[in-house]
């Protein structure tokens, strides 16, 4: 990005906060990702949306993320502006429901609401993502989803602010309608019901040791590198074609669960995306079936 725009961009959106040759190897679970020549991190949604229109003016291109723990970012990085939610994490009990805004982690938005005595988001506690980023995907995680608690979004449509209904997110497996009409999560309503907060804290307590007892989470990695096939689940497939443990470069096919490709400290995205064309093709050989990627790519390819 030439300097003269990134200057015009920092000048000219206030309520953001800006860095230059950022690396996203910084911002995602992975811990892979060559530089952003702009991070940037509204504080508002007034100040996100000044900012996207001042990247439209001048010609930026632009891409939002949450945590980034779904996402596997490029080894050129992105020349253009990465926007973080992360600093518009409001959460508001109201009632029965709570309000988040989309940088909110998971985790703080459960904890929140367990303290309240409402019950229903123990099982994201564990999705190491943002409120956004899982309304993207319709995060979810032990028979709990986003399409189960979200009531309604607030979203970003260009320049109109809508309070679209959960109906017309068409949430379905690892999938909303936000995956094909680019809009922008600024805040959710969730819809829980009263519950006991010892009783959720106790649920919390169980999924996170049942996730610590499978997961490699002393690895960067973002999660499932793959979706669940129609039929059986992608670790036990990848581990029935003899992957398990196998590596390229930095990266490996999870020892501890077939399901995630981690990092072993110097992967780059190179090397994860030869190992998920090799686990890919192994499983398609061993099984017959395709494997599908619910990690997302993003940056410079
Ligand atoms: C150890 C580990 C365990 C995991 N376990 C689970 C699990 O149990 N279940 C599960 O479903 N996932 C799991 N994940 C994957 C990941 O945490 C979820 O997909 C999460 O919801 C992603 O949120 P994020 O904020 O990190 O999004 P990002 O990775 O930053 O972004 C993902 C996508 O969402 C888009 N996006 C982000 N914010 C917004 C917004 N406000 N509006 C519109 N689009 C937006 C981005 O552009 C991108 O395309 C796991 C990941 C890790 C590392």
């Amino acid at each position: 990005m030439k300097h003269s725009i990134l200057e015009r961009l920092t000048e000219s959106v206030g309520g953001c906060s800006f860095r230059a040759d950022e690396p996203m190897s910084a911002h995602t679970t992975f811990r892979i990702g060559g530089a952003a020549a702009l991070f940037c991190l509204p504080e508002t949604p007034e100040a996100l949306i000044a900012l996207l229109s001042a990247c439209r003016r001048e010609g930026v291109k632009h891409m939002i993320v949450g945590k980034g723990s779904n996402l596997l970012f490029s080894d050129r990085g992105f020349d253009g502006a990465v926007i973080s939610t992360c600093a518009m994490d409001r959460v508001v009990p109201e009632g029965t429901r709570v309000r988040a805004e989309c940088g909110a982690l998971l985790s703080r938005v459960s904890v929140i609401a367990a303290e309240a005595n409402l019950a229903g988001l123990e099982f994201a506690h564990g999705i190491p993502g943002t409120v956004g980023g899982a309304v993207f995907m319709n995060a979810g995680a032990y028979d709990g989803e986003m399409s189960q608690v979200a009531e309604s979004a607030r979203i970003l449509f260009g320049d109109r602010i809508e309070e679209v209904p959960a109906e017309k997110l068409r949430f379905g497996y690892r999938y909303s309608a936000l995956q094909e009409n680019g809009g922008i999560v600024l805040s959710v309503i969730f819809s829980l019901v009263p519950g006991k907060k010892e009783e959720s804290f106790r649920l919390i307590r169980d999924l996170d040791a049942r996730r610590r007892e499978k997961q490699p989470l002393d690895r960067g990695s973002a999660g499932s590198f793959f979706k669940r096939p129609k039929d059986g689940f992608a670790g036990a497939l990848i581990e029935q074609a003899g992957l398990k443990g196998v590596s390229v470069g930095g990266a490996q096919v999870s020892p501890k669960h077939a399901g995630f490709i981690v990092n072993n400290g110097n992967a780059t995205c190179e090397d994860v995306l030869k190992l998920k064309d090799l686990v890919i093709r192994a499983v398609r050989e061993k099984s017959g079936v395709e494997l599908e990627t619910e990690v997302r790519l993003a940056g410079d390819m």
